[in-house]
C-alpha cells in the first residue's frame, strides 16, 4: 500500500513526523446524529435527501452540501441566505441531540500516537462554535489549540485539498511526512488531493470500496482496528 502511495505521488518515501484526524466519524462517533439532523433539516425546508446521502456529502462545508441539493432540485443556485438558513436549522436540530462522544479506541490511539512524539492535529469541516471546547474536553492535553484546524481557517474546504495543506503547512512539513485518519469519501479525495497517506477508516454505513476509489491508500473497519494495527502498517 506504502509503495503504491509513493509511485502514485512520485515520492521516494513515507516517513511519518504528524498525524492528522478528521474528527466527525473518526474521533466522535457523531455521524448517526449528523445525517438525521441533515435529513429533518433538508425534507422540512422542501428538499429530498436521504441519511446515505448525508454520509456521502460528509466532510465538505455544510452550506455547500445544501446549495448541491438546492441546485438539483430547483434549477438554481441558493441564494447565501437560504444556504445559511438550512444549514443552522440543521445545526439546531444537531444540538438538541445527546451530545455524541468519542469512537471507540481514539484516545487509546492519540495517546499512543503522542507518546512516540507525532505531533497530532484536527482537521476538521466543521464550524461548529463549541468544538474546541468538546475536543480538549474529552481529549485533554492531546491537541495543542493552534493544531485543530477548522471551517474558519480555510476558504475552501474538503474535498479540496486546502484544510490538509494549511496543516502540513502549520506543522512545518512535507506531504510524505504525514499520515491522515479519515472516514468519509470526500475526507480521503481532500487529503489525498494534498498527496498525504491516507488511512480511511471505514466508522458508516456505505460500502469501504468508495473510500478508496476517492483516494484512500488503505481502508480499515474501525478506530480500534486501527489501534490494534499501527505497528503492522509500516511507518
Ligand atoms: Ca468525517
Amino acid at each position: 500500500m506504502i509503495d503504491n502511495y509513493l509511485k502514485k505521488n512520485n515520492f521516494l518515501e513515507l516517513s511519518p513526523k504528524a498525524v492528522f484526524f478528521d474528527m466527525d466519524g473518526v474521533l466522535f462517533d457523531s455521524m448517526p446524529n449528523h445525517s438525521l439532523a441533515w435529513v429533518k433539516a433538508m425534507n422540512e425546508s422542501g428538499l429530498p435527501f436521504t441519511r446515505e446521502e448525508a454520509y456521502l456529502s460528509e466532510g465538505q462545508p455544510g452550506t455547500d452540501t445544501v446549495n448541491h441539493v438546492f441546485s438539483k432540485t430547483h434549477g438554481r443556485e441558493s441564494t447565501q441566505e437560504e444556504r445559511t438558513a438550512i444549514y443552522t436549522l440543521k445545526g439546531n436540530y444537531f444540538d438538541k441531540m445527546s451530545e455524541p462522544q468519542p469512537m471507540p479506541y481514539s484516545l487509546e490511539i492519540l495517546k499512543k500516537l503522542k507518546e512516540r512524539g507525532y505531533q497530532l492535529f484536527v482537521v476538521t469541516g466543521s464550524g461548529h462554535p463549541t468544538l474546541i471546547r468538546k475536543i480538549q474536553t474529552y481529549f485533554p492535553e492531546i491537541f495543542e489549540s493552534e493544531n485543530i484546524i477548522t471551517a474558519f481557517d480555510v476558504k475552501r474546504g474538503k474535498p479540496h485539498p486546502d484544510p490538509y495543506l494549511k496543516a502540513l503547512n502549520k506543522a512545518g512539513i512535507e506531504p510524505w511526512e504525514a499520515v491522515v485518519v479519515e472516514n468519509a469519501p470526500l475526507g480521503v479525495k481532500s487529503s489525498s488531493t494534498a498527496k498525504i497517506y491516507t488511512i480511511g477508516v471505514n466508522t458508516g454505513p456505505i460500502d469501504k470500496n468508495i473510500l478508496s476509489e476517492n483516494g484512500a491508500d488503505i481502508v480499515l473497519d474501525s478506530v480500534q482496528e486501527l489501534y490494534e494495527k499501527w505497528d503492522t502498517l509500516g511507518f
